[in-house]
């Protein structure tokens, strides 16, 4: 009988000499780990610190304030959205970067809650969904914060499996504009929503399991009871198409530094979809959001479009360092990467069924290449002590409490190779 190791081992360098994105590896600064957490923070494009030291030392050090106009400073939120866009499937003009993802989920929820309660744009219900005509108590009167549902819409609907910080906001976002927070898994969505409901949080992957939930269907939902649909791309874009435009979603978020390689702690993103940007009323306008900046006015008039989603001063060495990580997009299908990563994660589970003994793991990961992400989650006793020992050996993923193994499958970097390293390290740490 033919050692399953060996033929494994045989099959990851066919896969990976047949692998169109293999070029790609040598763009990032990369050693011999196996390194499968690029989905909580990707690895480095190796030609981001000379553009980052030029942004210092040229446009900072010499030009001082002349960059925020000659160096594209000031139009940096704008210009990068547009060069996320094509990534998560939006035409130009609707994306902003800049704060955190937690900070975008709050402006995101609130104004979705002001813009299904038809606030904004002198009360009147959106045109652009059908199902909104549906409401009831609609009385015309301004969209006031806290009012007590008198426009029928005073709920908002979270995924229960999110991760924590979208749940800590929902839940003040809620406060903040009385509603009433109702925590359910995504698929539980549908048969929940009603005339009451005036937004939904999901995440368009789970972030534990790697379980991908179904954008198109549960946006359709919620249109369909004239709620709006906000979306948390974080484990998505980047790693699969999303299809903002295609699939009507209402608001989007998502950050920089895991699948697009930002860099630690690199802004997040905000898209708002062009029918809504005259009546997205943001809860945190700032000057950058003005209309006239640099008017210097003391009342607030919204800006044209998705820079309604600004609030201050970009964090213009971060948002830079992004904008130069982005090159490594140019010329990449997303369809080929969510070929290669649908393939990266089968290979990685075919290897550790082949290596590891029957019962020491048990996989979240669904089968159904249509409810998957890019990622592997395998349940495991001592899950934390068991990626200390991977880290030690050179497999890097990471521990989510309370037990489970977590493997993020970058398809830019990431080879068949360490897939099938990974998984043949795991089996000799959960052997001995
Ligand atoms: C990574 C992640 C975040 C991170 O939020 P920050 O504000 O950048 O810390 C938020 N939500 C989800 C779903 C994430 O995966």
């Amino acid at each position: 009988m033919s050692d399953p190791r060996f033929d494994l081992r045989v099959r990851a360098k066919a896969l990976d000499a047949e692998d169109g994105l293999a070029v790609k590896r040598a763009e990032f600064v990369l050693d011999d780990t196996v390194y499968l957490d690029g989905n909580s923070l990707g690895a480095l494009p190796a030609h981001v610190p000379e553009r980052v030291a030029d942004v210092v030392s040229r446009q900072w050090g010499r030009l001082r304030i002349r960059s925020w106009d000659e160096s594209g400073w000031w139009t940096a939120p704008e210009r990068i959205g547009d060069r996320i866009a094509p990534l998560v499937g939006a035409a130009p003009g609707q994306i902003v970067v800049g704060d955190s993802t937690s900070v975008n989920v709050f402006k995101a929820l609130v104004a979705a809650v002001r813009l299904a309660r038809g606030a904004g744009g002198g009360g009147e219900p959106d045109a652009g969904h059908g199902g909104r005509d549906g409401r009831d108590g609609r009385d015309g009167r301004d969209g006031r914060d806290g009012r007590d549902g008198r426009d029928g819409r005073d709920e908002i609907i979270v995924d229960a499996t999110t991760f924590p910080t979208d749940g800590y906001i929902a839940e003040s976002a809620a406060r903040l504009t009385g509603c009433r927070l109702t925590p359910l898994a995504p698929a539980e969505v549908p048969a929940a929503l009603s005339s009451r409901t005036a937004a939904v949080l999901l995440n368009h992957a789970d972030y534990r399991t790697g379980r991908l939930h179904d954008l198109p269907g549960l946006t359709a939902a919620a249109h369909a009871a004239g709620a709006l649909a906000v979306w948390d791309l974080c484990h998505t874009a980047g790693a699969l198409p999303v299809g903002l435009d295609e699939h009507g979603v209402d608001l989007a978020v998502g950050c920089t530094y895991k699948y697009l390689n930002g860099g630690p702690g690199s802004p997040a993103y905000l898209y708002v979809r062009e029918e809504l940007q005259d009546r997205f009323d943001s809860p945190l306008p700032g000057w950058n959001s003005h209309a006239e900046p640099f008017g210097m006015r003391p009342g607030f008039e919204a800006a044209d479009g998705a820079l309604r989603g600004r609030v201050g001063t970009p964090d213009i060495l971060s948002m830079l360092a992004l904008e130069a990580a982005l090159d490594v997009w140019d010329g990449v299908s997303v369809d080929a990467v969510r070929a290669k990563s649908l393939a990266l994660t089968d290979f990685f589970l075919r290897c550790v069924e082949a290596y590891v003994p029957t019962g020491l793991v048990e996989s979240l990961t669904p089968e159904a290449h249509a409810e998957r992400g890019s990622q592997v989650a395998l349940r495991c006793e001592g899950a934390g002590d068991v990626m200390g020992r991977l880290i030690e050996r050179g497999v890097v993923g990471d521990f989510r409490a309370p037990d489970v193994l977590r493997f993020g499958f970058t398809p830019l970097y990431v080879s068949f190779a360490d897939a099938e390293r990974a998984a043949r390290v795991l089996a000799e740490i959960l052997e001995s």
